[in-house]
């Protein structure tokens, strides 16, 4: 047992990444190998509230709260999605089984426990290719079927923990666009429209210049050229954006380094309306890896995909803010 356990913590320092299933199960595998030489199995068993502890010690969680966590995670769905690379990873060791994670059924206590199992490997097939290869690969990825969808998770505002700059500017997390701190939003907005204008206008009043073409006069064209374009980038064009669209993402200043990424949108009730930093996230169905929005290429240049962390490019479906439903899409 303690093999295989120390062999599924080298394929994890293998495969490193962020995401909150990878975190249980090195959690899982680390609190198991320190008990392998335990005859009770029952006490490599751990439940929801010790992983979430394990996992992030310095929150306080109560047990609905981890299980709420843990059922995020998606930990099976991130060991299915792998699964291939994985029995490699055991086979390569000369293992003929392989570690995954299970939860024991108990009737008597609500919290039943998790624990690493044991299956059997295949032997290699005739042509040396596993014989489980195939089997991994989850049927929803046929054709013929209908592909995994995606429930985006809203995070509303105010549980985003913001940068200093961003308490500064929303405040708890979201204001009243009518107030003093819309007006100081407005004239940074203002401020960064002004700004490439007045690039402009001072290009166009170069052509006054009754004296040969200097280097210098073309660097500064260079510079305020660059300086305009960067402005347009940053500031002017997610603010038309925020107002056209209701949503841009958040630039990362915002908002604190830890937090995954985050989305300004626009909402408004009866009586006011509202600038809040929020958050659409989700897991992927895929991969179990962390969704965020970004936008998408060519002619979705300006439309907003959830794209996998772990596979931005291949694991991506499309965004409706309304029902936070998605459809895998395939570009
Ligand atoms: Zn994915």
């Amino acid at each position: 047992m303690k093999a295989l356990i120390q062999c599924l913590v080298d394929w994890l320092n293998e495969n490193r990444t962020d995401i909150h299933a990878w975190r249980v199960l090195d959690a899982l595998a680390r609190d198991s190998l320190k008990l392998a030489e335990s005859i009770d199995p029952t006490q490599r068993e751990f439940d929801v509230l010790e992983l979430a502890q394990a996992c992030q010690p310095e929150r306080d969680w109560d047990y609905e709260a981890a299980k709420r966590w843990f059922n995020r995670a998606a930990v099976p769905k991130f060991l299915e999605a792998r699964r291939a690379d994985l029995n490699a990873h055991f086979r390569s060791r000369g293992h003929d089984q392989a570690l995954t994670i299970a939860q024991r059924k108990s009737a008597g206590r609500h919290r039943a426990p998790w624990y690493l199992s044991t299956y059997a490997l295949n032997p290699l097939g005739e042509d040396g290719q596993p014989d489980e290869v195939t089997a991994a690969n989850p049927p929803e990825t046929g054709s013929g079927t209908v592909e995994p969808d995606l429930i985006y998770e809203f995070t509303p505002p105010g549980e985003i923990k913001l940068s200093l700059l961003g308490r500064l500017l929303l405040g708890p997390g979201s204001f009243v666009a009518l107030s003093a701190r819309g007006l100081v939003w407005a004239i940074l907005m203002m401020g960064s429209v002004l700004f490439p204008m007045f690039c402009v206008y001072l290009l166009w009043s170069m052509r006054l210049i009754n004296r040969p073409l200097l280097t210098g006069d073309l660097i500064l064209m260079l510079m305020l050229i660059c300086t305009s374009w960067v402005f347009w980038r940053i500031f002017v064009r997610p603010w038309i954006w925020l107002l056209d669209d209701r949503i841009v993402p958040a630039a990362v200043v915002l908002f604190s380094l830890k937090e995954d990424p985050a989305q300004l949108d626009m909402a408004k009730d009866g009586k006011h309306r509202y600038l809040r930093l929020v958050r659409y996230g989700g897991v992927c169905p895929v991969c179990a890896g962390t969704i965020e929005l970004r936008y998408g290429m060519g002619v979705n240049s300006r439309r907003l995909f959830g794209c996998c962390g772990e596979a931005p490019q291949d694991h991506v479906f499309t965004f409706d803010r309304v029902t936070r439903a998605g459809q895998r899409y395939h570009g």
